[in-house]
């Protein structure tokens, strides 16, 4: 495709007759940055190739699952081997098995676990489990977490009491919405009045304990724990959405971080090594109530399909073995505080956890929850936006997105975009 006569514009015209927006997942889009999206036709290690042939250091990463960058020679070598034993069987087989093995041996909480194909599927499986061992029909949220598209999960804080809910999309009825109680972050003493008051309602609480899909909202590790005392005392679950944090944060995410031992988890993205997959995890009483074991009925045509359970086990194999997400850590923490320096003069400010980062408006005060975020701030990014692609660095297009740093992202290359950012800051 490359280097062809096919330009993004064109293909994306063409898009916007067959798919609607022109894109098959709504962030691709460009539509808060404004613009028509670059149409890539392949990527290598940290970068991507956009069908006009231009190279651009990729912040992305396929919005995480590509932890080791684009076709990491080992990953790749297992997906070519795998290729040759055939893709999808509907039937029992040994490499789901092994992956199942290596994640409940390596992460204590994740005693049973079921693979699905999608983070959206591991979380709605979770919260049916939930709701099923405890008898119990509501589920408490975080305002600005994003788990993923099932109905129940596409939902805001409601206007009135505390906790109430109303649905943030279309389709989605004000009866399911309603079932999910809204909580701001950072915030224990609304947290403790929903339990007060609905407390027996409650099956779960579900978290990203790394805040990722608002920008980077870091919680206080307190508030994690209040959550864990609160719903226990409740005889609520707590679910980790480990979807971005799984692997990542940590190789045990921020289950490990945090030392704590949640009763669901949820995972995604890395898990997969950049095929499909999701997976459920945690207490083997509760994952024991999922069919055929159980009562709870989750199924799946292409769940655990060889080429996933592969790639996904040669992934963490080499994260584990070669201590990848130490490595990462180093290197990002020095990289952000370069960043600092470089957006400062254009009026934003960096923040991480290990790989993850988040440029964003500076703030007088840690960003933790909705109410602390700036109205600048899809303005400013769109601006630094367009000007960072025109030196050939992509980040995800959204100010809202955070961004992916890779084992593939040397120092050579991070040094080579911290030049491309201050040439882009200067030109703002
Ligand atoms: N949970 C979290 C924390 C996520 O970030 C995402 C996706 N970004 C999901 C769930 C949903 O995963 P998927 O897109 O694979 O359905």
């Amino acid at each position: 495709m490359e280097n062809s006569k096919l330009t993004s514009k064109d293909l994306f015209a063409r898009s916007l007759r067959v798919a609607p927006g022109g894109v098959h997942s709504p962030v691709r889009a460009f539509k808060s940055v404004g613009g028509t999206p670059i149409f890539f036709a392949r990527g290598e290690g940290p970068y991507l190739y956009s069908v006009e042939g231009e190279r651009f250091i990729d912040f992305c990463q396929s919005f995480g699952p590509n932890i080791l960058g684009h076709r990491d020679p080992d990953v790749e070598r297992v997906l070519r081997e795998t290729v040759e034993l055939g893709w999808c069987f509907g039937a029992c087989e040994p490499y789901s098995l092994q992956l199942a093995e290596f994640v409940t041996q390596h992460l204590p909480w994740a005693e049973r676990i079921r693979f699905v194909c999608s983070g959206t599927e591991a979380v709605m499986s979770a919260l049916r489990v939930a709701r099923a061992a405890t008898g119990r029909p509501s589920i408490l949220k975080f305002d600005g977490c994003y788990h993923g598209h099932a109905d129940s999960m596409l939902v805001r804080a409601g206007s009135g009491l505390a906790g109430e809910a109303s649905s943030d999309s279309a389709g989605v009825s004000e009866a399911i919405a309603s079932q999910t109680l809204v909580c701001p972050l950072d915030d224990e003493k609304t947290l403790e009045g929903i339990f007060l008051e609905k407390g027996r309602d409650i099956a779960a609480v579900i978290i990203e304990p790394m805040p990722a899909n608002y920008g980077l909202l870091l919680q206080r590790p307190e508030f994690l724990h209040k959550i864990f005392d609160l719903a226990h005392q409740n005889k609520s679950l707590v679910i980790f959405d480990e979807v971005i944090s799984g692997f990542r944060a940590s190789f045990g995410g921020m289950a490990e971080r945090l030392g704590v031992k949640p009763d669901l988890v949820t995972y995604g993205k890395i898990l997969g090594g950049g095929l499909a997959v999701g997976a459920y995890a945690g207490r083997e009483d509760l994952m024991d109530m999922v069919a055929p074991a159980g009562r709870v009925y989750q199924a799946g045509t292409l769940s655990a399909n060889p080429l996933a359970m592969r790639t996904g086990l040669a992934t963490l194999m080499k994260l584990k073995n070669q201590m990848v997400n130490d490595t990462l850590e180093k290197r990002t923490n020095e990289f952000v505080l370069n960043l600092k320096e470089v957006l400062s003069p254009g009026g934003f400010d960096v923040i991480n956890l290990n790989s993850v980062f988040w440029i964003h408006p500076k703030s007088q005060k840690p960003l933790r929850s909705l109410k602390d975020l700036d109205g600048k701030m899809s303005a400013m990014f769109s601006k630094l936006f367009h000007k960072l692609i025109s030196k050939g660095i992509y980040l995800a297009p959204s100010g809202y997105e955070v961004g992916f740093i890779s084992l593939a992202h040397t120092e050579a290359v991070l040094t080579e975009a911290l030049t491309k950012i201050k040439e882009a800051v200067r030109e703002l």
